[in-house]
């Protein structure tokens, strides 16, 4: 199985590290045809503005687009969920998304004052101990759809819980950037239970 790393910015070569440990065959993918030939797709940590700008402009935004809502397995971590989300809050005018996940999204949601920081979460579907969560001018989400499930939530410093780790169907995203711990289970579970079991080919 091939699983592609849109690499067009953002950290891209720890995702093809962390999907190479877990046996998967991990390339960078920056033409059509890449895209065209990859069983499932990784968007990395980044700035969703520039990484839907760069794939307009490399003609590239409508064949992820169109492979997402054919049921591609993908992946986004960090600016990459903001891409899969079907609504932006604090977008910039005109921010597009490829969307496919029924949920609000709101950029850099943990504001200035703790824009990086990292905690242990409970992420359903891995089992303990819990998952070191890096954030760095992190989404969270704001509200999901009924076809939404929540991994993993965070709370607010007014007590609210805000999903962090979401799925819906052949799509996975995570506010935070499981590539730089070392920790590949996030990806593991990605490859197991969302490519191994969807992708058609
Ligand atoms: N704040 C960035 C954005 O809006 C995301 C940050 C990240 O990917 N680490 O795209």
């Amino acid at each position: 199985m091939k699983i592609g790393v849109l690499a067009l910015q953002g950290d891209v070569r720890e995702h093809i590290q962390s999907l190479s440990d877990c046996g998967v065959d991990a390339l960078a993918v920056k033409t059509k045809q890449e895209i065209e030939s990859i069983s499932a797709l990784v968007i990395p940590g980044g700035e969703s503005t520039t990484i839907s700008k760069l794939a307009r402009s490399f003609d590239l935004f409508d064949v992820i687009k169109d492979r997402i809502r054919n049921g591609m397995p993908t992946y986004g971590s960090c600016a990459g969920m903001i891409l899969l989300a079907n609504k932006v809050e604090d977008a910039i005018d005109g921010q597009e998304s490829f969307g496919g996940i029924n949920m609000v999204v709101r950029r850099n949601a943990f504001g200035r004052q703790v824009d990086s920081f990292e905690t242990d979460l409970k992420f359903k579907g891995i089992t303990e101990p819990k998952v070191r969560a890096v954030f760095i001018r992190a989404p969270w989400v704001e509200s999901v759809g009924s076809e939404v499930e929540v991994l993993a939530e965070i709370t607010d410093s007014f007590g609210v819980n805000h999903p962090v780790a979401v799925r819906q169907a052949n799509l996975l995203a995570t506010s935070f950037h499981p590539e730089l711990t070392g920790d590949n289970r996030v990806h593991r579970f990605f490859v197991e239970n969302i490519c191994r079991q969807l992708a058609t080919f």
